[in-house]
């Protein structure tokens, strides 16, 4: 018996093959959870929500924008009679030093990882209400706790803790709905977003920061969202979950 039997989620920018959010959706799938995969290309979300499986759907939708993002739910709610979970993962990144950040740069990072999760929630929460329950899980990053990485610039940290102060947000204004918001930390992940722009001496700085001594696995992640999403973390709400192999200790 799966932990999401029955259950129904949207993942948004779950498409990238080797992401966070397909990790997710293979997961939460292998868990009997039908998933609504979400991206900003129709046919790779299409693509993707197939390789999991017959039962999940894949559909273009670009949160940056409410109208696809509420447009979206309501194709969810028609195919799959409801929606039990949302894990708000699409996200961009760029590497800038904070002088070089221009205001197309800040418009862009904050639109997908801040606006884009708020848009999404806004989407869902009052059909949530109306079932007195869901799930949000959101991603934010180790980048907002420690103030920047390799990858990401100010900017992005910026956006991800403000991931965090939405969540925890959500998670009091919402928790009388029987709606619980959580966030994950990831720390360095191997995905398209971290792979190919790494010398061997910036792989062996971050490793040498990691107490685990490796990088983080897709697999890692998607484990963290399970049990946010599911009832083992039937009690935990507003909570910011470190997946970084002991990074911040
Ligand atoms: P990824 O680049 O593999 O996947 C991100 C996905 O988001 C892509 O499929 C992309 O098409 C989609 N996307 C971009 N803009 C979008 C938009 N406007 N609307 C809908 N979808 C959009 O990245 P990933 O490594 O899988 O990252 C997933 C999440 O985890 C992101 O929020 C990222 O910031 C966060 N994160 C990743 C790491 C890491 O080390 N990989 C660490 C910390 C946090």
């Amino acid at each position: 018996m799966g932990l999401l039997e029955g259950q129904t989620a949207i993942i948004t920018g779950a498409a990238s093959p080797r992401g966070l959010g397909k990790a997710t959706a293979r997961l939460f799938a292998e868990h009997g959870c039908k998933v609504a995969i979400l991206d900003l290309d129709a046919a790779l979300a299409e693509e993707a929500a197939a390789d999991i499986g017959e039962a999940h759907i894949g559909l273009a939708c670009d949160v940056t924008r409410r109208a696809d993002c509420d447009a979206a739910a309501a194709t969810v709610i028609e195919a799959f009679g409801h929606i039990d979970i949302v894990v708000n993962n699409a996200g961009i990144t760029q590497p800038l030093k904070i002088m070089d950040i221009r205001h197309e740069n800040y418009d862009a990072v904050l639109d997908v990882n801040l606006l884009g999760t708020l848009h999404m929630s806004q989407a869902v929460i009052p059909h949530m209400r109306e079932r007195k329950s869901g799930k949000f899980v959101n991603m934010s990053s180790v980048s907002a706790q420690r103030g920047g990485g390799i990858f990401g610039g100010p900017h992005y940290s910026a956006a991800k803790a403000g991931v965090l102060g939405l969540t925890k947000a959500m998670a009091r204004e919402l928790a009388p709905d029987g709606i619980r918001a959580n966030a994950i930390c990831p720390g360095f992940i191997a995905t398209d977003i971290t792979q190919g722009k790494l010398t061997p001496e910036m792989k062996e700085q971050i490793l040498a920061g990691i107490p685990m001594g490796r990088a983080g696995e897709a697999s890692d992640v998607a484990g963290c969202a399970l049990f946010l999403a599911s009832e083992l973390s039937s009690y935990v709400t507003g909570s910011e979950v470190d997946v970084n192999g002991g990074s911040l200790i």
